[in-house]
């Protein structure tokens, strides 16, 4: 509940400091009384959607800068990418509906000029804006509809930040009623302060952070393969971090074979051990290549971040399903649980894989489940069983009232599960996932 507030609080928090224009145009400029014809009326909007664009637009850079206060307000880095995604979904509309006010506007009375608001032309100041949108366009276009590989997909995605400064071009530059007939006497200020947020958020993410705030260095200490899945220990070099199981990791490895770009892992350990074991299964570029890692390789870690963890929920009873290397946030959790006398509750897992092969720390939940009369395991090996569904999950842990369930797994599963919950009247507050995907 304290959660949900808090989440809310930040979606208001959002909208307010973008619509912040809308409030200073009518307060100090002349408001209503832009809305009395056909041509103010639409010049009015085109510059209003034009400036809470433009500020969404930079609220989104401060979204992707993975400040851990975001976490706190947004409940867990997913749903900061989410919200990032969303924002910035919504700064496109606005931004697009900029130019398309102020065409409409001289269709009537003067068809080139219109024209002028849409294509290059002598006006820099105006050029500016054309690139900066087609350039978002493009952008996000790429984002929601093609499936390239991550890395050249963050790649393209780190050019907005480039939109973003033509942008502020074009605002600075360009003599509209609100800049030129001073409708608010602080529109100069104003642009100031949305441009500095949106370039701090941009250069913080790519440039600041990593100077300013050095991440903790671990080392390999062992690396063993089980089919297509690396078991990974690292040591801490100093100070470890302090993690709660559940939580997860961007680890970036030293080693000649292998990219440098971080990569996010659950820690598949215990609450603050030392060593963090990741488990990784190869999927693509980066984890076919992890084979390569050697002894001793250093290894850089940020986080943790995340905030899927079981303690939030004390003194309830719980289901947690996982699917396939979806384990991994639980392979921790259990751990923990077994010997947390504040857990009042009892948990159930469920663990699909397709094959028995494909059981990681089978033999450490049977021995855990043994001891324990707050843990039960329950693996699921769909070759022979079938797929999972809440039918047989009802069947065998009981009914769902009250219980939290708590899913790690493949889009798909997890989906199937999540609106077989829904439907048979589980509320979405008792249903937390963890997503393994950022995009
Ligand atoms: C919160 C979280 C926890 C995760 N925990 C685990 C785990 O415990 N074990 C495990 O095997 N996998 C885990 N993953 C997935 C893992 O990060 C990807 O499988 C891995 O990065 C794939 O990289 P690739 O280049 O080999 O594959 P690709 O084929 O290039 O990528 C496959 C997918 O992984 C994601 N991805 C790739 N690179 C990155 C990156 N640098 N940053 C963010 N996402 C990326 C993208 O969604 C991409 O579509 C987790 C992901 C997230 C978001």
């Amino acid at each position: 509940m304290k959660n949900q507030i808090k989440i809310t609080l930040g979606w208001i928090a959002l909208l307010l400091i973008s619509l912040f224009p809308v409030y200073l145009i009518f307060h100090y400029g002349s408001g209503t009384e832009s809305l009395t014809n056909y041509a103010s009326t639409t010049h009015f909007l085109g510059e209003i959607f034009g400036l809470v664009g433009m500020t969404m637009f930079a609220l989104t850079f401060i979204l992707s800068t993975r400040i851990k206060w975001l976490e706190d307000i947004f409940g867990g880095l997913d749903k900061v990418y989410i919200t990032h995604a969303i924002l910035g979904g919504t700064a496109l509309i606005m931004i697009l509906a900029h130019p398309i006010f102020l065409v409409l506007k001289f269709i009537p009375v003067d068809i080139d000029l219109a024209a002028k608001y849409i294509l290059p032309s002598s006006y820099w100041s105006v050029n500016f804006g054309i690139i900066a949108l087609v350039g978002m366009i493009a952008l996000i276009f790429i984002t929601l509809f093609t499936k390239m590989k991550y890395h050249r997909w963050k790649f393209t995605h780190e050019f907005l930040g480039l939109m973003f400064i033509f942008a502020v071009l074009h605002i600075f530059l360009v003599r509209g009623s609100i800049s030129q007939d001073n409708i608010f006497n602080g529109y100069y200020i104003y642009a100031g302060i949305v441009s500095f947020i949106g370039l701090f958020g941009f250069s913080y993410s790519l440039f600041i952070k990593n100077r300013l705030f050095k991440n903790a260095v671990y080392k390999v200490k062992s690396i063993n393969q089980k089919k297509d899945v690396f078991k990974i220990v690292i040591s801490p070099e100093h100070k470890p971090i302090l993690y709660k199981a559940g939580q997860f990791i961007f680890v970036r490895f030293y080693n000649e074979n292998i990219s440098k770009e971080a990569h996010p892992f659950s820690i598949a350990s215990k609450t603050d051990d030392d060593n963090i074991t990741i488990v990784a299964k190869m999927l693509g570029d980066y984890t076919n290549k992890l084979g390569n890692l050697k002894n001793g390789d250093k290894v850089s870690v940020e986080g943790p971040y995340g905030k899927f963890n079981y303690k939030r929920f004390s003194d309830s009873n719980q289901v947690w399903v996982a699917g396939g290397i979806g384990i991994t946030p639980f392979i921790g959790m259990v751990q923990d649980v077994v010997n947390d006398n504040s857990f009042k509750g009892t948990v159930t897992l469920f663990y699909s894989v397709k094959s028995e092969e494909e059981l990681i720390g089978d033999a450490m939940f049977k021995e855990l489940s043994q001891e324990s009369n707050k843990f039960a395991y329950i693996p699921w090996i769909t070759s022979t069983n079938g797929r999972i569904n809440i039918q047989k999950i009802f069947e065998l842990s009981g009914r769902f009232r009250n219980k939290h369930f708590f899913l790690c797994g493949p889009t798909r599963f997890k989906e199937s599960i999540i609106n077989s919950l829904i439907k048979n009247g589980s509320s979405k507050r008792y249903i937390h996932e963890e997503v393994f995907d950022f995009r």
